[in-house]
């Protein structure tokens, strides 16, 4: 016998172990009833994950759950907020117990490591799509915005740079599959930078998370912060499982370097630094969350919305930035 609706809610969804005491009505109402303290403020993103678009139908139904979460999380990490709630809008070709059990894994999984509770959602049939809203809590006015950029900030990444974008080129078969498969864990079960981001709050000047390529989400905080800046093209971090796949000569070293500036879904976090937050940001965040890859240009960009030049030794092989920005003009020079 299938399962009905209700039966999949019941069974799967209402069945999460977290019981936040500021969760009045979770599931099971026609609206969940949330508690806000009142010196916070709330953070709310909404994300949709579609088969084949955002996501290649060879991924594992607990890879899904995981993911769905986890790119929710790296928006609340973005912003500095700590994650309390989520909702789930999922439609199903099929109402599969066990593909359920499994999606349920990943999504429960990552849910309680953060402290997140399920509090409701909408469950319908049809192709493979997966919404999640996220609600997190920041102190009222200390959220971190995209917008904040200054002059001669420094700009700076967490973790490792396009290895997801391997893992989606191993995923669709344009790459031979390593073993092992950390690029496709990348891809599949990004961890968000929720730790960093709260840390960030009150030091960083502007943050973001890498969710579509440092050169498009970079590019958003200089458009916000009406600034242009300079990558050094020799710092992107890229991690020791790229740097071997150069060496062994399944991946050109300038295809990894062009997958680290354009390739999306490693929701690292991306954010400036005044000078004078720099040494304290390093030594919180720790060096490998807190790596300076450029700075923020002195002169104001009006016009621009890439406004970001490259310098570095390879700062030739990009005569222009990768992903077709009409403004760029820096072509390699220094600002
Ligand atoms: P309504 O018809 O009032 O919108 P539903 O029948 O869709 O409510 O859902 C019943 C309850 O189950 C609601 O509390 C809803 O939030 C919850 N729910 C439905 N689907 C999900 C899901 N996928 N994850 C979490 N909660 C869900
Ligand atoms: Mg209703």
């Amino acid at each position: 016998m299938g399962l009905s609706e209700f039966d999949i809610i019941s069974r799967f969804f209402a069945r999460d172990p977290l019981r936040r005491t500021d969760v009045r009505l979770g599931i099971g109402d026609d609206c969940a009833l949330l508690e806000v303290p009142s010196n916070r403020e709330l953070a709310v993103s909404i994300d949709t994950l579609i088969e084949d678009v955002h996501f290649p139908a060879s991924t594992s139904p607990s890879d899904l759950g995981h993911k769905s979460l986890a790119v929710g999380l790296s928006d609340l990490a973005a912003v500095g907020a700590q994650p309390a709630w989520a909702t789930l809008s999922i439609s199903l070709p099929t109402a599969d117990e066990a593909w359920l059990e499994d999606f349920c894994k990943g999504f429960f999984g990552l849910a309680e490591q953060y402290n997140v509770q399920l509090v409701g959602g909408d469950t319908v049939r049809g192709p493979l799509v997966v919404t999640v809203q996220v609600h997190g809590l920041v102190p009222r006015g200390e959220a971190l915005r995209r917008g904040g950029a200054r002059p001669l900030d420094s700009v700076c990444v967490s973790g490792y740079l396009g290895d997801a974008a391997t893992g989606l080129l191993v995923a669709t078969e344009q790459l031979e599959r390593v073993s092992p498969p950390v690029m496709l864990d990348r891809l599949n079960r990004p961890e968000p930078r929720v730790e960093l981001g709260g840390l960030l709050r009150g030091l960083a000047s502007s943050c973001i998370d890498i969710s579509d390529g440092l050169i498009a989400d970079l590019g958003h905080i200089l458009e916000a912060s009406q600034v242009s800046a300079t990558l050094d093209l020799d710092r992107i971090p890229l991690s020791r499982e790229m740097l071997d796949l150069i060496d062994a000569k399944v991946i050109d070293q300038h295809k990894a370097l062009k997958l680290a500036l354009t390739g999306g879904d490693d929701y690292e976090l991306c954010f400036t630094l005044p000078n004078d937050k720099l040494k304290r940001a390093q030594a919180i965040a720790g060096a490998g969350n807190c790596r300076i890859i450029g700075r923020i240009g002195d002169n104001k960009v009006i016009k621009c919305t890439g406004g970001i030049k490259f310098t570095g030794a390879d700062a030739e092989y990009f005569p222009e930035v990768p992903t077709g920005y009409d403004h760029f003009e820096g072509k390699g020079k220094d600002a």
